[in-house]
């Protein structure tokens, strides 16, 4: 195995009327082959922008990136766009959370599908278009041969996705970003959406980040967990360590706010309190300190004037020990 997508120390920032706004600040991860990473985090957190910057599809003129995106040895952050070129759509690749974007109105499914594949392999159009039929065959597309030529609003929101998940995986890439890919279905084609993505990975040996804003859909599809707050990760271990016993309030307020599917009574979810900071003017010391409810456990003044780092490997970037959390995560009201 060994590190196929090493990111260290990435800088996204970008100017606005408004100021500088911190995207990422200071983001460190590293993936396998055939391991999916998931990011979690609030909208605005950063994980969407950050992935945005490892695949090169920032606007380069307004944003500056700094740090180092090693994919298979190779560094990103300084690659001519000529070389992200042939990289994307090709060893790496990127599904939306919104199919009707990502896919233009104006050409056939199966077009879109076969003209990534045409433009890395030199495949005849011929070859390319069978691949297609063949593509959206794999992703479960009824009747695929004919299907090949509708354009995109002759399919459904699942169907697109799907199609979006074919035109990704046609040249079979070792990294594929999914942000958000099931936010816009509906419980049953969201868990078919993930289903298949990891049955392609078993296929393929991908790696796989799966970006979203939903512990649930990161609980049976992700290996590894990141979670991101104000641009910054702050907690990071296996799915499993992670959800089994979290160390960061942040985390545990995430988890607070998580419909669980298996209920049969409808529980009211507890939204975080209080808003994500200004990335144009993030507070100092812990990002989360204004809306968390701990800082007293650390002696008060800590939590609003020092900065927690991540350690490497399991943790999180809080300054109450890791027995403490433990204790508290467990005496917290409403836990259930
Ligand atoms: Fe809360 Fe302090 Fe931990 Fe930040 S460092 S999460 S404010 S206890
Ligand atoms: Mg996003």
């Amino acid at each position: 195995a060994g590190t196929f997508l090493s990111v260290r120390d990435l800088y996204v920032r970008f100017a606005t009327e408004d100021g500088i706004v911190r995207a990422v600040d200071g983001l460190s991860f590293a993936l396998e082959r055939g391991r999916t990473l998931g990011i979690v985090g609030e909208s605005g957190s950063g994980k969407s922008v950050a992935s945005l910057a490892v695949l090169g599809l920032h606007d380069r003129r307004s944003t500056d990136v700094r740090g180092e995106i090693l994919l298979d040895g190779q560094e990103l952050t300084t690659a001519a766009e000529s070389t992200l070129e042939k990289l994307r759509g090709n060893r790496m690749a990127m599904v939306f959370q919104d199919s009707l974007t990502a896919l233009s109105p104006y050409c056939t499914v199966g077009r879109q599908i076969a003209e990534p594949y045409r433009k890395h392999t030199g495949a005849s159009r011929r070859e390319a278009r069978q691949r297609a039929v063949e593509m959206l065959r794999k992703v479960g597309i009824p009747q695929a041969a004919l299907r090949v030529d509708d354009y995109p609003h002759q399919f459904s929101g699942g169907m697109r996705q799907r199609a979006m998940i074919a035109m990704a995986l046609v040249c079979d890439p070792e990294l594929l970003i999914a942000d958000e890919p099931t936010t816009a279905l509906d419980v049953t084609v969201q868990a078919q959406i993930l289903d298949l993505l990891k049955d392609l990975q078993q296929q393929t040996g991908s790696a796989i980040v799966l970006i979203t804003h939903d512990l649930g859909v990161v609980a049976n599809t992700a290996d590894d967990l990141l979670v991101m707050y104000a641009g910054r990760a702050v907690e990071r271990g296996t799915v499993r360590e992670v959800l089994r016993s979290p160390q960061h309030p942040y985390t545990w307020g995430l988890l607070g706010s998580m419909p669980r599917l298996s209920s049969d009574v409808a529980e009211p979810l507890t939204p975080i309190p209080g808003a994500p900071p200004s990335l144009l003017a993030p507070p100092p010391g812990c990002p989360f300190h204004p809306r968390c409810a701990y800082p007293q456990e650390v002696g008060g003044e800590r939590c609003a004037t020092e900065r927690p780092v991540l350690p490497p490997g399991r943790g999180a970037a809080c300054h109450l020990p890791p027995d403490r959390a433990r204790t508290l995560f467990a005496e917290r009201p409403g836990t259930r």
